[in-house]
């Protein structure tokens, strides 16, 4: 048994061994690593635990350092703003990093002992685009409010929701009517005439 063996043996695809590239300014060299990451998640989606990110990205030596140019993508899941049911999607971004001695992970990454690491980039770049408002698909029809229904199942009977200018409309209404049969206020606006002094109601 070798118990020196390190935990983090999982994580070092992503650990790019760059001294040779540096010898030269200019120097490329191709990588692609795919490899699942945890803890890839935020409000709204996450990358399915065990799913591979995949890395395909040029290292290129310069001067000061290492810069990492390239795309990211992951396989992502989550539920519909609309209407809770599953989302899910793929998500690709382009990264263009630099790694430098003593960088931070702010402005540049770290370049220690020549290894590039490009874990904490390709977490950046995913969490960055991760959706926090997915949607199953674009035209989602989401859930009814008044009912709860699923509408991309079959539509319900429910009244569409009211326009503003209705409700403002239905509030005047209600204002100067004030006994009911709101329904037909409308059709017999005659005796709503009458009864404010109008001679003018069979007029017109
Ligand atoms: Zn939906
Ligand atoms: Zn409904």
């Amino acid at each position: 048994m070798t118990a020196s063996r390190s935990p983090a043996r999982a994580a070092s695809v992503f650990r790019v061994d760059v001294r040779r590239l540096r010898r030269a300014v200019g120097t490329r060299s191709e990588r692609h690593v795919t490899e699942a990451v945890e803890g890839l998640a935020v409000t709204g989606s996450a990358v399915p635990d065990g799913e591979p990110v995949e890395a395909d990205v040029v290292l290129e030596a310069v001067f000061g350092g290492v810069s990492v140019t390239g795309t990211v993508r992951a396989p992502w899941s989550g539920s519909c703003r609309r209407c809770l049911g599953p989302a899910s999607g793929t998500l690709a971004v382009a990264v263009r990093e630099l790694f430098t001695p003593g960088g931070d992970g702010d402005e540049t990454y770290p370049l220690d002992d020549d290894v590039v690491d490009l874990e904490p980039l390709v977490r950046d770049a995913v969490l960055l685009e991760l959706p926090t408002a997915p949607l199953c698909r674009p035209d989602c029809r989401g859930l009814c409010p008044a009912c709860g229904a699923d509408r991309n199942v079959a539509p319900c009977s429910c009244e569409p929701p009211r326009d503003e200018r209705w409700a403002a409309l239905d509030v005047l209404r209600r204002a100067s009517g004030g006994e009911g049969d709101e329904g037909d206020a409308a059709s017999t606006g005659g005796a709503e005439a009458a009864s404010t002094g109008g001679s003018g109601g069979a007029g017109g």
